[in-house]
């Protein structure tokens, strides 16, 4: 009796929680979609191959020589690992050169930086460090100046902006002990208090970036009686406000995050962001383009380690020759450096549809920030590889006995974070595929709803039928095989693209017929369409900066084609897979098999057998 009574439970909060994304999320798409057209079978490569690359501003230049000469000289990453603190002086010097301003518009003391010109930053500090990193996007991506400028009244933006940019660190306090992926469960409340005047704030925030050293917040917290969740900006000095913990991870050594109790703390009304009850929306509005600072930090991240991989394995020899020449080792390598290209072409493209009017980029920035973290994770465990036991060993350590130091170690004690917070994998992939399937939901509506009836399966024949009739059938028309002539060697990954994003929305709109409301679950079938997606992406990525290079006569033009084409194969090859893998798989026993090991059905091969 329990069981089924638990098993209710467990239904309501995963309905729950479906219902607060679906109310949370925006429901239209204010402009083209490079990524959601791929969903559609439209590989619409014109869209990110035509505008030429955008060229940061001479200002953003001289701004960017000279923080580049001081993190090198002051920010020493070693010393912020080892003591696990970022010290005041690199605090200090952070603050002096406008680092907590920089996508904080001039008019409000910022830097005024554009998404590309913020990204370029972020590439030289992921060069640097990631705990510096991870600091300023936490504080200007999803800290108070993001939801302010987004969401933010007149008063606001100019109580608030300036102060930031003057070094006012801030935090995004969402996390909770039992709320994570899944916002459904939030506990922190907020009460109007009898005056009108303050909200009541009162609950505990987990892994608050910045959160011990911070002077504002963005807390997120729920009416207890109305269950809407809002968003306010609080004065981290608040009384009623501790800092019940200081958290320490495997990696980011420095961050100062920790666990945040909010006690009967006192929050001007004015203090609210947009309406009640848009908090959920604010905080997934915000961490849209705010998650773009991750790709942009693995970009600087995988050039570091492909240099120390190139002077390693040219000068390391084993067995007659450098490492390097051995075939596997150079195998590694070439994949590390298609990679490097890669992870960077997503970031700055993705950057770069944020800046331009017109796009709506949600699908970009997770497809960016998923495809990024995933590859330099594979690029750092090459890298360690290529290097051997030196790429194992401390930088502290080698430097002791005499070698030259490579940053491998530290970086993937420090990477591993990247596929977990700002959205997991996991949550990346959902959250890809229900806004693949919108168009689907839009058409068929309540009939691929879980718990779908008979009466909304006739409901929606019309509109099936009146979108179905002509999509369908356009996505079996062949392209002409002129296509893409112009792109030279890469016009014929550009061709498998184009029939790929058709096989892709047949193969969506297949799934969908095949397992209709249950599809939802089908995360295995669901997770490899966003794959197949995410690779288009990159490909068309790496092709459109190649031809773009081509165009400005830039002298590295021909490498970039090299490098596009390089990726593209490797890309083409996992994406023939996943394809194979959408419906001759394992899922279904896997599944079995992992809920057997949950209920413990395994645990016998937990315990020693001598
Ligand atoms: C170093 C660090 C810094 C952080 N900084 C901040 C911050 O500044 N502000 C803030 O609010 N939060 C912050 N977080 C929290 C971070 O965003 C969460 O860790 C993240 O949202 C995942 O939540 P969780 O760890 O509770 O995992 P859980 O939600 O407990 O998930 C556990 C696993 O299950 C998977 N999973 C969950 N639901 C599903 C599903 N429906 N389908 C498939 N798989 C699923 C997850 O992907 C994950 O692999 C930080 C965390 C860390 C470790």
């Amino acid at each position: 009796m329990n069981r089924v009574a638990s098993e209710q439970e467990l239904a309501k909060a995963e309905a729950e929680t479906r219902d607060l994304i679906e109310e949370s999320r925006d429901a239209d798409w204010k402009g083209r979609s490079f990524m959601k057209d791929i969903f559609l079978g439209n590989f619409k490569y014109e869209w990110i191959s035509e505008q030429p690359e955008v060229a940061p501003s001479a200002r953003f230049v001289e701004w960017a020589a000279k923080a580049d000469a001081w993190f090198s000289a002051n920010v020493d990453p070693i010393k912020i690992d080892a003591t696990g603190e970022y010290g005041d002086d690199v605090i200090k010097g952070l603050t002096e050169l406008g680092c907590f301003g920089m996508k904080i518009p001039a008019e409000y003391g910022g830097l005024g930086f554009s998404q590309v010109e913020y990204g370029l930053a972020m590439e030289m500090l992921g060069r640097y460090d990631a705990s510096v990193l991870a600091l300023l996007s936490a504080h200007q991506s999803i800290g108070v100046p993001q939801p302010v400028k987004l969401f933010g009244t007149d008063a606001q933006k100019k109580e608030f902006l300036p102060r930031c940019a003057a070094g006012a660190i801030s935090a995004f306090a969402l996390t909770e002990p039992q709320v994570g992926s899944d916002p459904g469960k939030l506990a922190s409340s907020a009460v109007l208090d009898e005056t009108g005047e303050y909200y009541i704030l009162n609950g505990e925030k987990l892994w608050c970036t910045n959160g011990t050293i911070c002077e504002l917040m963005v807390v997120m917290a729920r009416n207890p009686e109305t269950k809407k969740i809002s968003a306010f900006v609080v004065e981290a000095n608040s009384p009623g406000i501790t800092v019940k913990h200081r958290c320490h991870f495997m990696g980011l050594k420095a961050l100062a995050n920790g666990v945040i109790l909010f006690k009967d703390v006192k929050v001007p009304v004015g203090n609210l962001l947009g309406k009640e009850g848009m908090g959920m929306r604010i905080a997934l509005t915000t961490l849209n383009a705010g998650r773009l600072s991750i790709p942009s930090g693995t970009a600087g991240g995988a050039r570091d380690v492909l240099k120390a991989c190139r002077e390693f394995a040219s000068e390391r020899v084993q067995w007659g020759a450098p490492v390097g020449k051995h075939e596997a080792v150079s195998h590694m390598l070439a994949d590390m450096t298609a990679h490097t290209y890669a992870i960077e072409s997503v970031a700055r493209l993705s950057n770069e549809l944020a800046d331009r009017q017109g796009y709506d980029i949600r699908l970009e920035a997770s497809a960016a920030k998923e495809f990024c973290t995933t590859r330099h994770w594979d690029l750092l465990d090459k890298g360690m590889q290529v290097r051997g036991g030196r790429g194992y060993e401390m930088e502290s350590s080698l430097i002791a006995r005499g070698e030259k130091p490579a940053n491998i170690e530290r970086a993937m004690r420090d990477a591993r974070i990247n596929r977990i917070f700002e959205g997991s994998s996991e949550i990346m992939h959902l959250f890809m595929a229900r806004e693949a399937l919108d168009k689907h939901l839009q058409v068929a509506g309540n009939a691929v709803k879980p718990g779908a009836g008979i009466g909304d399966m006739v409901g929606a024949l019309p509109s099936m039928a009146g979108f179905y009739s002509w999509w369908y059938p356009s996505l079996w028309m062949g392209l002409t095989p002129f296509k893409y002539r112009s792109a030279g060697k890469l016009g014929s990954h550009l061709r498998f693209c184009d029939r790929a994003a058709r096989r892709l929305a047949r193969t969506v709109f297949h799934g969908m017929a095949r397992y209709q409301a249950k599809l939802e679950k089908k995360q295995g079938f669901l997770f490899r369409a966003v794959e197949i997606a995410n690779e288009l992406y990159a490909i068309g990525a790496c092709a459109a900066r190649a031809q773009k290079m081509k165009k400005a006569n830039h002298p590295d033009a021909k490498q970039a084609e090299e490098l596009a084409d390089l990726f593209a194969r490797a890309a083409r090859r996992r994406i023939n897979d996943w394809f194979r893998d959408m419906w001759r798989n394992d899922d279904a026993f896997n599944y079995t098999e992992g809920v057997k090991m949950l209920e413990g059905g395994y645990s016998w091969l937990e315990s020693d057998k001598i």
